[in-house]
């Protein structure tokens, strides 16, 4: 519930209940069930955020996104076997704008769909002929939201037969808990088809959602990933190494891949390792970078020949 008070947030109805409602978003983004009342901090955050809508907009028309690529580390191979795409935007003056916090802003308005097939299909491209030029089998991760995965008109649902074009790029979609247990009889139909056409699911951000862990053996979920707050504690708190430890047991049984995100440190890699973790993926085997530096990053780790 959001609550604005005539007449000192408003002197008319229509716009007291745009602030009412200005305060009902600002109750749902903290999880909902709650109430808060109008205040012009809340103002200035809306005025905020509707300008950087704008100026997403037209940066996502002008095509000024870009797409970084991060490196996915074998642990058993010790080599780069894949990456993930990210996306970046570099507004007009040279800042970089975080994702997180863009994405939501785009994701409420469904521009996120816009952004996630641009990020698909420029990385697609890149790393499929990346790996025509290596004769690798680089595998792309790319982060879809719900809204992407949720499309219904058929023009739409072309983007993931549109993703399974490579076949020399294996091609894995990240999607968080929250989907799955936002609406699960849709999610098992569109994660059923993209599994038919190929497609890896993997579970972002693992461990950190509030859903049931049933859903690992109900939908065809073949990897998870470690979210990087556990990956911190490892050598600090005995608690987060023995959940570590907990999820990779569980993956084993389930035969399910993981992936530690967020690794930072030699001893963290050691660790991981020792325990069976088949990926990492971290700022200690590589930063998200460009795609020409990740072309010469993956070049430079292969084996002299
Ligand atoms: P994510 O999917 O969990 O992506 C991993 C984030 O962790 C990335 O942040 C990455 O830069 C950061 N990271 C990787 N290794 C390390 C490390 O060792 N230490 C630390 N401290 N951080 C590390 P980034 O790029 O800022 O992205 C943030 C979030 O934005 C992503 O989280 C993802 O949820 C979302 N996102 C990014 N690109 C896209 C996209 O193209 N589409 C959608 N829908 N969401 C995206
Ligand atoms: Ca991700
Ligand atoms: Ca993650």
């Amino acid at each position: 519930m959001g609550i604005a008070f005539f007449p000192d947030d408003a002197l008319d109805s229509e716009t007291l209940i745009i602030k009412a409602d200005q305060a009902m978003y600002e109750v749902k983004k903290d999880g909902r069930n709650g109430w808060q009342f109008y205040t012009q901090e809340m103002q200035r955050k809306s005025e905020k955020r509707h300008s950087l809508y704008n100026e997403l907009v037209s940066a996502v028309n002008n095509e000024e996104l870009s797409v970084y690529y991060q490196p996915i580390y074998c642990n058993k191979e010790e080599r780069i076997v894949g990456c993930e795409a990210l996306v970046r935007w570099k507004r007009a003056g040279g800042s970089f704008i975080p994702p997180d916090e863009f994405i939501p802003l785009a994701e409420e308005s469904g521009l996120v769909i816009r952004i996630d097939h641009f990020v698909l299909k420029t990385a697609r491209d890149f790393i499929s002929s990346l790996n025509t030029e290596t004769g690798l089998n680089i595998g792309l991760s790319v982060n879809v939201s719900a809204r992407l995965l949720y499309m219904r008109d058929e023009s739409s649902q072309a983007w993931f037969y549109e993703i399974k074009a490579p076949s020399n790029t294996p091609i894995t979609v990240e999607i968080t808990e929250r989907i799955l247990v936002e609406d699960a009889t849709r999610a098992l139909q569109v994660l059923n088809d993209l599994s038919a056409s190929g497609i890896q699911i993997s579970i972002d951000d693992f461990g950190t959602g509030y859903s049931g862990l049933s859903y690992l053996s109900r939908f065809p979920v073949n990897a998870f990933k470690i979210d990087r707050s556990f990956v911190d504690k490892i050598g600090k708190l005995k608690t987060e190494e023995a959940l570590i430890e907990t999820m990779l047991l569980m993956a084993e049984k389930l035969q399910i891949k993981v992936v530690a995100e967020g690794v930072e440190t030699q001893e963290q890699l050691d660790f991981l390792r020792d325990l069976s973790c088949d990926f990492s993926q971290g700022y200690f085997i590589g930063r998200p970078m460009p795609d020409s530096q990740f072309r010469e990053h993956l070049l430079d780790s292969l084996p002299a020949k």
